[in-house]
């Protein structure tokens, strides 16, 4: 009896298979587009850590290689340079589509581009998913509800945008990317996700993208003047950028098919956005009131009641906690930039 326990014993290990088979069963290949850009390059962290093979397609627009290059070599990962509006054949199980430029300034540079984007990109998407049978989820905006009348915004709302207005490019660019995701998902029975995405701050935003979060704390860094785009009573609630990576995976692991507001439902108006940050940042930039944005949203601020029954998901970074990291980041770009400059 003693030798059968023996052999036995011997015998559980490989009945049981170990930690690292499971996880290369759970392994998936997951497409990012836009996996160089600010929320890309983090979900892409996260997507490594859990274990993912990871393909970045990006065209390098307003993204960057040095977000992600902390990869490069990974067995893991890998790069594509590639633009979306072209068509594009892999083999993934998973796609998140970032791929988009996101900041006014940005998106209103080539606005014909990003229609182009937001269309013929998403249909390519679309229709990669489609082959091969992948799961997408579609990254939205808050844009698609416009300059709302109703407040907060819950998903329901229809929207209020001008169609032929300088930001109708996105806007109405990812309005359509909606359209044509739920036109795919019910002739082509494909498993869809749409995430609404409310202002996003954190470490690797662009510098020069024009946003206010970086706007406002490079003003106050480089003790320049704060510039505030109209009266300043107009509203945001800015999210950390973290705590949106959790929700997108969180939104494409749930069984959840109709579009989802991921937002952080804290407001603040401009003025107020303004003082916080020269506080934190301390300095003596002045604040300074210019001319009034044409077709700026008054108010803006996420219901996220769906999120948090669905996805049993909410923020978690206080907006304090979040602009620290996210000055610190911004510090240290400035003192590279300067060092380079010297040299
Ligand atoms: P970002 O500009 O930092 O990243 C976008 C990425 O997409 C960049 O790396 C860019 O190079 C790439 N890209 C643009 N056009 C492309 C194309 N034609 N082909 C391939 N790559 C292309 O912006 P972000 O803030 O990281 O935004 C990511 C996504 O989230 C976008 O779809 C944006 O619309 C959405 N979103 C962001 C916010 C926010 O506050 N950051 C809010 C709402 C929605
Ligand atoms: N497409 C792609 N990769 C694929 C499959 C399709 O980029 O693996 C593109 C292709 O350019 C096509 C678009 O996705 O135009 C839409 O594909 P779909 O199969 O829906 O349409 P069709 O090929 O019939 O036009
Ligand atoms: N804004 C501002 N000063 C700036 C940049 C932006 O007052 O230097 C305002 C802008 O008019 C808008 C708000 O801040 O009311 C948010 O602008 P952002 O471009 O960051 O994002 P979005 O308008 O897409 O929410």
């Amino acid at each position: 009896l003693e030798e059968k326990i023996s052999i036995l014993e011997k015998q559980i290990p490989k009945t049981y298979p170990d930690v690292r088979y499971l996880n290369y069963l759970a392994r998936k290949r997951i497409l990012v587009t836009g996996g160089a850009g600010f929320v890309g390059s983090h979900l892409v962290d996260k997507l490594m850590k859990e274990g993912h093979e990871v393909i970045v397609a990006d065209n390098f627009f307003t993204g960057r290689k040095l977000n992600v290059e902390h990869w490069i070599g990974h067995e893991n990962f890998e790069m594509i340079h590639h633009d979306i509006v072209n068509p594009l054949y892999i083999e993934v199980d998973e796609i998140y589509h970032l791929a988009s430029p996101a900041s006014p300034p940005h998106y209103m540079e080539n606005p014909v581009k990003t229609i182009k984007t937001n269309t013929i990109g998403t249909i390519n998407i679309l229709g990669l998913a489609r082959r091969v049978n992948a799961k997408v989820l579609i990254a939205s905006t808050s844009e698609v509800y416009g300059d709302p009348d109703i407040h907060p915004q819950p998903e329901t709302y229809w929207g209020h945008v001008n169609p032929i207005g300088p930001r109708a490019c996105y806007d109405e660019g990812k309005r359509i990317s909606e359209t044509l995701t739920y036109a795919y998902a019910k002739q082509e029975k494909m498993q869809v996700r749409v995430a609404r995405i409310f202002n996003t701050y954190g470490p690797r935003m662009h510098m020069n993208d024009g946003r206010v979060v970086s706007n406002f704390i490079l003003q106050a860094l480089k003790g320049e003047i704060i510039t505030i785009y109209g009266s300043g009573g107009q509203t945001r609630s800015f999210q950390y950028v973290t705590d949106l990576v959790e929700g997108l995976v969180s939104l494409m692991n749930s069984n959840y098919t109709l579009p989802v507001n991921l937002g952080n439902p804290v407001e603040h108006t401009i003025n107020e956005f303004a003082a916080i940050i020269k506080e934190l940042v301390g300095g003596n930039s002045k604040i300074v009131h210019s001319s009034e944005v044409e077709d700026d949203p008054q108010r803006r601020k996420p219901d996220i009641t769906r999120a948090k029954k669905y996805l049993n998901w909410e923020p978690k970074v206080n907006l304090n906690v979040g602009l620290q990291k996210t000055v610190s980041y911004f510090r240290e770009e400035l003192r590279k930039f300067s060092h380079s400059q010297r040299n």
